[in-house]
């Protein structure tokens, strides 16, 4: 029997019934979790490791650090790992975590529910087996698996708040799809590079929404000393306002001359940004902007957070990030 290593964070999957919602409840998670699914251990040796319990919205670069050491300390001992995690944050973790542990060649499957383990009517069992089941595979990345789907890791989203089928992947197809039979949708790796972990991370850097009427003179104003990166997330294939006041240009010139790296994603989450096709785009590059091209707002957030952490030379940085590194974008 496989050997899989079961991580709590936490997430709605742990907690408990509390007035109208729900709030975590650390004792009566552990016993619902050996009780309700007990055919766990049908599928896999499991062993458990409750590593932290937050709601996801209060995890940050140190639980992604400590998760990546975690794998790291049992990556002989066992075959496939399943975290338990919040849906709200998880394309984030399972992002970051692709980039952190280098050359994987066991499966990390991250899962968790929209209704806790504890209610009757919860998606937390099946998304559990699921998981186990997909962690007993000769997948070999990390990936999100959640209502019959498996989701590379660095291409999820989430897309629903209400819905059970809360995860999408918009310029990937699924690693597999759970039914009657399990359809592997994997090519195996060809590369025999070691595993390694990298597990700093980096958080020098902002996000930036834009919308008609961005007021610059708020950008203007910003301290560019301490920051070193901007994720812009343009209009359509790498689009902005640039006339009159409303011009992102002086702020993406005043960018450059700070040297902050500024790389452009897209609010539309299918396909690819274009920085070549308007006018905007190639004023973008002519002050020395780069594009997210498909990446997910959660793979160009973490990446370049992995990037600014590990690496020094803004060079470096600007060609790793262009460059697929862990199947986040498609060249
Ligand atoms: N707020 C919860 C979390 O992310 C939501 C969930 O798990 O579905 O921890």
């Amino acid at each position: 029997m496989k050997k899989i290593l079961q991580i709590q964070t936490g997430g709605t999957i742990a907690m408990s019934a509390k007035g109208e919602g729900v709030e975590l409840d650390p004792e009566a998670w552990s016993g619902t979790l050996v009780d309700r699914v007990t055919e766990l251990n049908e599928l896999a040796e499991i062993h458990t490791r409750p590593l932290f319990f937050e709601d996801s919205s209060d995890l940050n670069t140190n639980h992604w650090k400590e998760l990546a050491l975690c794998i790291q300390s049992n990556y002989e001992a066992f075959d496939g790992f399943v975290i338990l995690h919040g849906t709200d944050t998880m394309a984030y973790t399972a992002s970051a975590l692709s980039f952190a542990l280098m050359n994987l060649s066991k499966p990390v499957i991250l899962t968790g529910s929209q209704v806790p383990l504890i209610s009757i009517r919860s998606d937390a069992r099946r998304n559990l087996i699921n998981s186990v089941e997909m962690a007993t595979t000769d997948l070999q990345e990390v990936a999100i698996c959640f209502n019959d789907h498996v989701y590379r890791g660095n291409r999820a989203t989430k897309l629903s708040i209400g819905d059970f089928d809360a995860f999408g992947s918009p310029n990937f197809p699924l690693l597999a799809e759970i039914g009657l039979t399990i359809e592997m949708n994997t090519v195996p790796k060809t590369s025999t590079a070691s595993f390694e972990v990298l597990p700093e991370f980096d958080n020098s850097l902002v996000v930036l929404t834009v919308f008609p009427s961005l007021n610059t003179d708020f950008l203007m104003k910003l301290d560019l000393t301490k920051l070193k990166a901007i994720i812009v997330r343009s209009f359509g294939s790498g689009n902005f306002p640039m006339k009159g006041e409303f011009s992102l240009l002086p702020f993406l010139t005043k960018c450059e001359q700070h040297d902050v790296i500024v790389v452009f994603v897209s609010q539309a989450d299918y396909d690819s940004v274009n920085l070549t096709k308007y006018p905007a785009g190639r004023k973008a590059l002519e002050v020395g902007a780069i594009s997210g091209s498909d990446m997910t707002l959660e793979a160009a957030l973490t990446k370049m957070m992995w990037l600014l952490g590990n690496y020094e030379d803004s060079a470096i940085i600007r060609k790793l990030y262009q460059s697929d590194l862990a199947g986040e974008l498609s060249n």
